[in-house]
């Protein structure tokens, strides 16, 4: 525990703060749920128990992909295999976990989660409910890790939801992104069967967005803003 510690005190505040933005958002509730991001070859991750609406960099422990505990004075999460292993097989940057209201509900139910909305497919498109098994089991990181293929979120039977990204605010986006789409199935399934995007629908989704550069802002060239 020499300069480790200092070396992602960066990160260990970062993990913090978004976990008081999805607690205010009620994504997070009480010690439910678990958040973390990777720098090179460590990650910083909630410790197991912590209030997470109310966590502090000191409540965030720093390990290496192995899981040995680098730095901080708290056990990680009881999800640490899950979280390492989201790491280890889709190369990302960090992983959010939480047990929302909206995404629960509908894990009770959904085989998936159908594409309903075009946003979804900053998920991946139809996002699927990993089949349940007991917390902080090597059955439960196996299932969640296979539903995420191709995907950067899943629902978790019974459980919650996870999302991914190659940063900790995109991870946090997607959560909240989630749990939008979920509340909107959720609202439209009590008046009748939602209408689903069909693949030529998604495909055409994508198309226009990579042309259109969609979710950054532009620039009014100078000519047209003079127009004004
Ligand atoms: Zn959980």
């Amino acid at each position: 525990m020499t300069d480790s510690s200092a070396a992602l005190g960066r990160e260990r505040a970062a993990v913090a703060d978004a976990c008081r933005r999805l607690g205010a958002e009620g994504l997070l509730i009480g010690t439910a749920g678990n958040v973390s991001v990777r720098a090179g070859e460590r990650v910083a991750i909630t410790a197991t128990g912590a209030v997470l609406a109310e966590l502090t960099a000191d409540q965030v422990t720093v390990v290496g992909l192995d899981g040995k505990i680098v730095a901080g004075a708290l056990q990680p999460t009881s999800e640490l295999e899950l979280h390492l292993g989201v790491y280890r097989r889709h190369g990302t940057g960090a992983v959010v976990h939480t047990h929302a209201p909206m995404a629960t509900a509908l894990s009770l139910v959904l085989d998936e989660l159908p594409c309903i909305h075009y946003q979804l497919l900053a998920l991946g498109g139809t996002v699927r409910v990993a089949p349940y098994a007991t917390f902080g089991t090597p059955e439960l990181a196996e299932s969640v890790l296979a539903a995420l293929e191709g995907r950067s979120a899943a629902l978790m039977a019974n459980h919650g939801a996870l999302t991914h990204a190659p940063t900790l605010d995109k991870a946090v986006e997607h959560a909240l992104l989630l749990e939008w789409a979920c509340g909107v199935y959720q609202r439209a399934a009590a008046l009748g069967p939602p209408r689903v995007l069909d693949e030529q629908q998604q495909l055409a989704v994508i198309e226009a967005a990579i042309a259109r550069d969609y979710g950054t802002t532009h620039p009014v060239p100078p000519a047209q803003e003079e127009e004004r």
